[in-house]
């Protein structure tokens, strides 16, 4: 059969946590034209903290794409310094979260930007171009839609287990809000999409908020043979953070079939890393094993394009 879609016009949507989103989306927008590529940013993370609203996941990816990203840790800035925080800290004020001197003139701006009135897709348009990022990088919604963790005998924000706790606390569910909407700037890009491509971002803390923001789920459902995901487990284990020990304790097997399993009928293609060959069985699902670690620059292009090329082989 014919290629529908050709690679030079297909629009692309990219689904995307942080620290995975983040480097395939880089990938993404080295081959993609930047009018064909969006970004959709999961803002479940986002919280209020020394009177600044902070972002961690569209910073996350803001900063790879601005290509000022710390690219040891994976997030924050590079050439970052930490007199602010150090100093918040010396003063008896809340330090745990960290923040270097560069990230908070993110956090100042965006701050001012909301407090004037502006929306947060506004305010991310703003900062993107200051970083001369040319793809449209979208929060999923402009409400806040914090993502809340169940562990024993305590429901936490988000970021008080992850950073403050270091995502010790067992987590025995997770609680989205039942009532983020989409932004019309995100329905108006799922509406033209015609591959949506889910990162190797954690499932439960990056994708599921932003599949739960309505009407982003059925728009995905709606979608032609054309959503296509890539494991964030390798091996049996995360690459980095809380997706594997977030499975054990949720009674799933840690795997990337259980991976594919979790997403379900939402998709078309999956994919999956090179050390897992053999595990998954072909069903109606259309599967690529590559490699699909992304040290360098270079493995972030390479695994976009092994996922693009993919993509069109099955639409
Ligand atoms: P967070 O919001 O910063 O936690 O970042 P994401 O949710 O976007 O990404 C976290 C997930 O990315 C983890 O489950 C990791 O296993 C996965 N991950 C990180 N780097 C890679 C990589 O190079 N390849 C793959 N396949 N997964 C990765
Ligand atoms: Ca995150």
């Amino acid at each position: 059969m014919p290629n529908q879609l050709d690679r030079t016009t297909m629009n692309v949507v990219c689904l995307a946590g942080g620290v995975g989103g983040a480097k395939l989306a880089d990938g993404l927008a080295r081959l993609v034209p930047p009018q064909n590529l969006t970004i959709i940013v999961n803002t479940g993370d986002d919280f209020q903290h020394l009177g600044l609203t902070i972002c961690p996941d569209l910073d996350t990816v803001m900063y790879a794409l601005g290509d000022v990203a710390n690219v040891e840790t994976g997030w924050g800035r590079a050439g970052e310094s930490w007199h602010t925080i150090a100093e918040v800290g010396r003063l008896g004020g809340p330090d745990w979260f960290h923040l270097g001197d560069l990230d908070l003139a993110t956090h100042l701006t965006r701050t001012h930007l909301l407090q004037e009135g502006q929306t947060l897709t506004a305010v991310t348009r703003h900062l993107c171009r200051h970083f001369h990022i040319q793809p449209d990088v979208l929060p999923m919604s402009d409400q806040p839609t914090p993502t809340l963790i169940e562990t024993d005998g305590r429901i936490l924000p988000f970021q008080t287990w992850f950073v403050q706790e270091r995502w010790q606390p067992p987590v025995h569910k997770i609680h989205l809000p039942t009532d983020a909407r989409a932004t019309p700037q995100v329905a108006a890009r799922l509406e033209k999409a015609d591959l949506v491509i889910i990162a190797p971002s954690n499932p439960f803390v990056s994708i599921d908020p932003i599949l739960n923001v309505y009407p982003i789920r059925p728009m995905l459902e709606d979608l032609p043979r054309a959503v296509v995901a890539v494991s964030p487990i390798i091996g049996g284990q995360a690459v980095k953070g809380p997706a594997a020990k977030m499975m054990q304790e949720m009674g799933m097997d840690v795997s990337s079939a259980a991976v594919a399993a979790y997403y379900g009928d939402l998709l078309d293609g999956f994919v999956y890393d090179a050390q897992d060959d053999g595990l998954l069985a072909q069903g109606d699902l259309a599967l690529l094993c590559v490699d699909t670690l992304m040290h360098t620059s270079a493995d972030r292009v390479r695994l976009a394009q092994d996922v693009l090329n993919f993509a069109l082989e099955i639409s």
